[in-house]
């Protein structure tokens, strides 16, 4: 089972599902050559995927581009299924930062056939996750700067006020397909920068106000 630390607090949230919107800021939509979506497009990873800061991304040997993709994640502090915008706001208990870590030529080569995502999505430590903060410590304005480096250098730089859909929207959207539950996880898409990291390679991440994290690539 694996735990939501949360900041400045003892409570604990055993972690669900991890619910994941691709392509919700433009640019990184047109970075990938997709259209801007009418509507949130959600994929999943499975817990097992998670790991905090401390330890390392481990680069999967059957792939030639990991890349990075820093996201503002949400925790979901109860079950909730068909809400209205207002209720899906007051399901989120806080706000991390983590990171989407992709098999982009994996997931090239399963899109090109059709194939679901999962081998370039749902690898071992391809979920980072920083602690949360609870939204009684922090209220987010909406346009905190995202940022992300890989050994110093900036690759990620956009604010969350870019985001396509906002996290109420996605909560709400997500709540009218599947019942979402306390302890699950969403993460709600990346800006443009992504890019290849290798073995070596030393990530920090961060929101402003929300936290953030470093991990390393081995
Ligand atoms: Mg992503």
């Amino acid at each position: 089972m694996k735990i939501a630390k949360i900041k400045n607090s003892t409570k604990e949230y055993e972690i669900g599902k991890i619910v994941c919107i691709g392509r919700n800021y433009t640019e990184h939509a047109k970075e990938l050559g997709h259209e801007v979506p009418e509507f949130p497009m959600m994929f999943m990873k499975p817990a097992s995927a998670l790991v905090s800061p401390h330890k390392n991304i481990i680069h999967p040997d059957y792939s030639n581009d990991l890349q990075h993709e820093v996201e503002l994640v949400l925790l979901i502090d109860k079950t909730i299924r068909n809400v209205n915008r207002e209720e899906a706001e007051d399901a989120v208990a806080g706000y991390a930062v983590g990171l989407d870590m992709t098999l982009r030529d994996i997931q090239t080569e399963l899109k090109k056939k059709g194939m679901p995502w999962t081998l370039s999505k749902c690898f071992d430590t391809s979920a980072v996750i920083s602690p949360f903060i609870l939204k009684n410590e922090y209220t987010l304005r909406g346009n905190e700067k995202i940022t992300l480096e890989v050994n110093g250098v900036i690759r990620q730089d956009s604010t969350l006020d870019k985001m396509i859909f906002s996290p109420a929207q996605i909560v709400e959207y997500i709540a009218s397909k599947i019942t979402l539950e306390k302890g699950d996880l969403i993460y709600t898409g990346t800006p443009a920068g992504v890019s290849r990291v290798i073995k070596g390679d030393v990530i920090k991440a961060c929101i402003e106000n929300v936290g953030e994290l470093t991990t390393q690539v081995i």
